[in-house]
């Protein structure tokens, strides 16, 4: 059978995402693509995740959105996992959840700032607060826009998804995405961190500041990029 490696991935990635606690119900989908086969692997619609399984992985076309292999119909959120993979060309894979701190500030309406070194490790800066759709966004082709207005955030901020791996969208939930498959599930388990850690930081001073830059850059690039020199050669 096609795309066995692909669907693997985006099967066990689907079950990280659950067990890691950032899935209630169905609230939540992983993908990844394969840019050389310029095949996108997703979660089915609405299908229970203990009874999910690997076959059940729907393949579609990057490039035309159209089922390539699988039985069911894919996630109602893949037109927006599209759009980024589209426009974020070094992303390998994207997670999408509803998990609670982090769809608290998504709700609340405001940026998780950068107030430690744990975001700082994984996130060099805030985590963007994408904007509302406009109802005509909504009426029509509403998934894709939500990935049209996600990509024209960080182009409007000038902030470089590779380096930012993540963003809340207004009155929903968050996205985060990595170069593999086990990236993005990591990215979606801190964002869901840190955004707890800096609510509690917040509760127990409301005028706690910002990790300052020097200390930002440090440990991000420490860990990523040319000058990394974190973990084991
Ligand atoms: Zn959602």
């Amino acid at each position: 059978m096609a795309f066995e490696d692909l669907k693997q991935t985006v099967w066990e990635a689907n079950l990280k995402i659950v067990e890691a606690g950032l899935v209630l119900l169905t609230w939540g989908n992983a993908s990844a693509v394969d840019r050389e086969a310029g095949a996108v692997a997703i979660k089915p619609s609405g299908v229970d995740y203990e009874k999910l399984r690997a076959a059940d992985i729907v393949v579609l076309s990057l490039e035309t959105g159209e089922k390539i292999d699988g039985d069911f119909r894919p996630s109602s959120d893949t037109p927006t996992h599209l759009e980024l993979y589209r426009a974020f060309p070094n992303i390998g894979a994207i997670v999408h959840t509803h998990s609670t701190y982090a769809t608290s500030w998504a709700q609340a309406g405001r940026d998780i700032p950068c107030m430690g070194t744990t975001h700082a490790d994984h996130f060099h800066g805030a985590i963007p607060l994408v904007r509302q759709l406009t109802p005509d966004e909504i009426a029509e082709h509403y998934e894709r826009n939500t990935g049209h207005v996600i990509v024209n955030c960080f182009r409007e901020r000038k902030i470089d998804p590779d380096a930012v791996p993540g963003a809340i969208l207004h009155g929903h939930a968050p996205f985060a995405w990595g170069k593999t498959a086990e990236k993005a599930v990591e990215n979606a388990i801190v964002l869901e961190e840190v955004a707890k850690m800096n609510y509690f930081a917040l509760t127990l001073n409301p005028h706690a500041e910002n990790l300052p830059q020097s200390v930002l850059d440090k440990h991000f690039l420490r860990k990523h990029g040319p000058g990394a020199y974190y973990g084991q050669k």
